[in-house]
């Protein structure tokens, strides 16, 4: 089949995700068919460096043989068996194993997900267990952020705090949203540091608001990715962390489904930040995207009142610790510590990224140019010192996502906030191909909207 007649038939018969299937029908998909290193190619043979690590999943990049192999081989010798009804399997065992060796020390026990939705959804139902089982069952309050991204699941979406997405579904009743800390975009006249300290206070002005005897968790991703590579003002997590242990009962649920797995430079973001979270969800790069997998890291506190009180926790899912998931995992995680990937990143490439991501600051249609690890963002506006957008809709964004694509660097639009969240394994070389494609597709951007 040629390009279009794949398009007509995608068109015909596939509902895409987070799409607008009328404007997709009109202009039709890039047909993305092979990948290599850090490298994607499409149905007209136009290699991109992907700046986006598939769907910030890809973080060894697209050539890892030992981790399709290991699927492989798993595949032939037991392709499934389930986790229910007291069986277990080698890879399940080995994973959970591996996982707590990696995670923050008081993390010792696993629950098994087919993606991250399902793990947030798993966390809600393992909160509620938790506070029934302490004989708290008023705790049933969790409280996000806006603008949070935790899935499209129902739970997910609820605790998702984007109103996009709100406006196409009835939410849990049990979940508040409150201030994300946006500087950017929402930090007005106070400086960083003064607003990351704000952000963190209204936690605690809607625990008293609520009353403490009624809030169960506080859910956060480390820092925000979907919702535009939201990087907290350093004041941000320490504050948090005073709210949280003034009360002490209290979870505190890391969202790490993009952080986890060394995008910071650490193994998760709770490591960066110095957190202790009760619950870490994890997906996406926990396999390299390779095979779907997620689930939550359960902290001792929790753990040890789920498994000794009570009886049957009735939540599960059929592919929960699916072997050969767990087998992705498994090779995923001995290459990244074999390797010393996650080393690299703290040591060379994050430190040489965010140099030449800043120059970009300079450009006159960049507001702001931020990035930690191996993330990264730029605000586009019309005007810098009043940060004024082009347009209300914030189609800039598209626009220079589009430009950028067609010079070879994908990159993702947010509004008018360009993101990158490129692999890990990307060497200062393709860090210098990154910013001078970036660059051009700034420069060609306030050509067409000019
Ligand atoms: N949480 C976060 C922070 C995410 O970024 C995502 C996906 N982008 C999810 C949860 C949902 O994961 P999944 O798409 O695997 O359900």
């Amino acid at each position: 089949m040629n390009k279009s007649e794949l398009q007509q038939q995608d068109r015909e018969h596939l509902l895409h995700p987070f799409t607008d299937f009328h404007e997709l029908g009109e202009q039709g998909t890039r047909v993305i068919t092979g990948a290599e290193g850090v490298y994607i190619t499409d149905i007209d043979g136009h290699k991109m460096l992907d700046g986006m690590s598939g769907l910030w999943c890809c973080n060894l990049g697209y050539s890892r043989r030992e981790i399709s192999d290991a699927i492989y081989e798993q595949l032939n010798t037991l392709p499934f068996y389930n986790s229910f009804f007291q069986c277990t399997t080698v890879p399940s065992i080995e994973l959970a194993d591996a996982l707590a060796a990696v995670a923050p020390a008081h993390m010792n026990n696993v629950f098994f997900t087919g993606s991250g939705s399902e793990a947030n959804d798993t966390n809600l139902r393992i909160i509620r267990r938790y506070w029934d089982l302490m004989e708290r069952p008023e705790k049933r309050i969790v409280i996000s952020r806006k603008n949070a991204y935790h899935g499209s699941t129902i739970g997910g979406a609820s605790l998702g705090g984007m109103s996009g997405m709100h406006k196409q579904f009835q939410a849990l009743d049990y979940i508040e949203h409150i201030q994300q800390p946006y500087w950017f975009g929402e930090g007005g006249d106070m400086s960083p540091e003064e607003f990351g300290v704000y952000a963190a206070r209204c936690l605690d002005e809607k625990i008293q608001e609520l009353g403490p005897e009624n809030v169960a968790a506080f859910i956060a991703e480390p820092i925000q990715g979907a919702g535009g590579v939201i990087i907290p003002p350093e004041t941000y997590w320490p504050e948090v962390k005073k709210v949280l242990d003034q009360y002490g009962d209290i979870l505190l649920v890391m969202d790490e489904v993009i952080f986890g797995f060394g995008r910071t430079g650490e193994w998760f973001g709770a490591d960066y930040y110095g957190m202790q979270p009760d619950l870490m969800t994890f997906a996406k790069a926990v396999t390299n995207g390779y095979f779907p997998l997620g689930g939550t890291m359960v902290g001792d506190r929790v753990a040890e009142v789920i498994k000794a009180k009570g009886g049957e926790f009735t939540h599960g899912y059929t592919y929960s610790a699916h072997p050969a998931a767990c087998k992705a995992g498994l090779a995923t995680i001995n290459i990244l510590r074999n390797e010393k990937i996650i080393e690299n990143v703290r040591e060379n490439t994050a430190p040489y990224l965010a140099k030449r991501w800043a120059e970009l600051a300079d450009h006159p249609i960049v507001g702001e140019a931020r990035s930690l690890g191996l993330v990264g963002a730029l605000e586009l506006v019309k005007d810098k010192s009043s940060r004024a957008r082009f347009d209300d809709k914030c189609t800039a964004g598209g626009v220079c996502r589009d430009l950028s694509i067609k010079n070879g660097l994908v990159m993702r639009a947010t509004g008018d906030t360009m993101i990158i969240a490129p692999p890990l394994i990307l060497t200062k070389e393709q860090v210098d191909e990154l910013v001078e494609k970036a660059r051009r597709a700034l420069d060609d951007t306030a050509k067409a909207l000019a």
